[in-house]
């Protein structure tokens, strides 16, 4: 029996075990989730949305433990795991309500039907950033639709996801929510088992193994891939917003958020001014482990991870880009808070997602080469622009997804959704919901 460990990234503590769901065990698995299934699309949509609240109140007891585990597997100080905690569990009711009323039948012309119905068993395959909240997104409307599900969350974080589904468990019939721990391979085998459908949330190197492995079976795909969002500052934008947005954005969740700012292209009038004030808000962030007060930066989650944001400021920074705040020792396992200028395309901070707690700036002499170098990317997750009456023209031609004008992206109780290699498929809305179902199309 071979075990997954999980450690606090802080301390590299252990904080527990779990068993790893190997390659051989997976078929055995996959075909009991499917003869769950099919008893549990049995059931209306009006009682399986009974059931899942049900489920989800019972999380209620465990929402502590929960946000702790978050805290201690991944880093994310306890405000902010209590957040995504409650946030998961508090608006339960309300999401089923709204998946319920997305998957109902309707009625088109002439009597024709259009039904909403399972797929059948669906993978969801999900990352450590917000292990709780990512994993949900995509599980609750894959059960409501009546699929089974296998859960596969990331190795970085198996004890929430376990606390998560035998709670849920204690409501839901047996086998319809299964969990497969371990990493890639775990991951592998799931994605090349008997499977109906593939709900990933992830990077975008992991979404192309994934299509790849899917494509002979032709297994249906929600993918909601990684980020490298601009934010664009034009001379016209309200510069104190700019710059709170610009380091709070760059800094959530210790930069580790798919739509954090990555890149910022301000405008040279104005970029003296906006780079004191980022270094000077910047420079009030407090490091430090999860448990420790005021903490709004935790650490990196892994080691591999830190080496790779070290990288990529150290090739900015032999590039000819300067460091206006960080310090380059680089002690494992936290980045301090870093502002950075100079920054040119060539550059690895320009080109992929850094995922830390990194302000990268860049100065632009017109509009037309923010534009450009904003939208010169194969991501195209968010994009946000800070400007005056002129600010929506230029959201108008940035290519992604999501884009804000004078805030972040998203709300506004929109679809979750990535443009160009960012992913496809998406989730949130009527719309998303019924990804997680085949279209059934009744003619009388
Ligand atoms: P990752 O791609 O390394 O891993 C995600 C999951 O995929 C994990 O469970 C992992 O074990 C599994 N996996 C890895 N290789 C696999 C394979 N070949 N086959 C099947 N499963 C495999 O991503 P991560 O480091 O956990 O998460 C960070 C990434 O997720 C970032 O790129 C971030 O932008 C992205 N993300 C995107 C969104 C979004 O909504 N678009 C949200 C959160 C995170």
């Amino acid at each position: 029996m071979s075990t997954l460990t999980s450690y606090d990234p802080s301390t590299r503590e252990a904080i527990g075990t779990v068993v790893i769901t190997t390659a051989e065990q997976m078929p055995a698995l996959v075909t009991s989730s499917r003869k769950a299934q099919k008893s549990w699309a049995a059931l209306s949509l009006t009682q399986r949305q009974q059931i899942v609240t049900q489920a989800y109140q019972h999380l209620e007891s465990v929402q502590d433990q929960l946000a702790k585990l978050i805290s201690q597997e991944m880093g994310k100080d306890h405000q902010r795991a209590t957040y995504e905690a409650g946030g998961t569990i508090q608006s339960a009711a309300y999401f089923a309500q709204e998946i319920t009323a997305a998957l109902s039948n309707e009625m088109l012309d002439r009597g024709t039907e259009l039904q909403y119905r399972a797929l059948g068993v669906v993978a969801v395959i999900s990352p450590w950033n917000y292990p709780l909240a990512m994993a949900n997104n995509l599980l609750m409307p894959a059960l409501m639709a009546g699929n089974s599900v296998v859960l596969k969350p990331s190795e970085e974080t198996p004890l929430v996801a376990e606390l998560f589904v035998n709670t849920l468990n204690k409501i839901l019939p047996e086998n319809v929510l299964q969990l497969a721990q371990g990493d890639k391979q775990t991951g592998q085998a799931l994605v090349s088992s008997d499977i109906n459908m593939v709900a990933f949330t992830g990077s975008m190197a992991t979404g192309k193994h994934i299509m790849a492995n899917a494509a002979p079976g032709l297994k249906r795909l929600v993918m909601e891939l990684g980020g490298n969002d601009p934010l664009i500052v034009m001379a016209s934008a309200d510069i104190d917003a700019a710059v709170q947005f610009a380091v709070a954005s760059s800094f959530e969740n210790t930069g580790q958020m798919c739509t954090s700012t990555e890149r910022i292209y301000v405008d040279a009038r104005i970029a003296d001014e906006f780079e004191r004030k980022v270094v000077a808000l910047a420079g009030r962030y407090k490091v430090g482990p999860w448990h420790q007060a005021q903490v709004n930066i935790g650490p990196i989650v892994n080691h591999k991870q830190h080496q790779n944001i070290v990288a990529q400021l150290q090739d900015a920074t032999r590039k000819g880009a300067q460091l206006l705040l960080g310090r380059d020792d680089y002690t494992s396992p936290f980045i301090q808070p870093t502002v950075i200028t100079g920054i040119t395309p060539d550059m690895l901070l320009e080109q992929v997602e850094t995922f830390g707690p990194v302000v990268v700036i860049s100065h632009f002499e017109s509009i037309d080469e923010a534009i450009t170098r904003a939208n010169d990317s194969p991501y195209g997750l968010g994009a946000v622009v800070f400007g005056g009456q002129d600010a929506h023209a230029v959201a108008e031609q940035l290519e992604a997804g999501m884009v804000g004008v004078n805030q972040g992206v998203g709300g506004g109780n929109a679809p979750w959704v990535g443009a160009k290699q960012s992913g496809f498929g998406f989730h949130g809305t009527a719309a998303g919901h019924r990804q997680f179902a085949q279209v059934r199309v009744i003619s009388q």
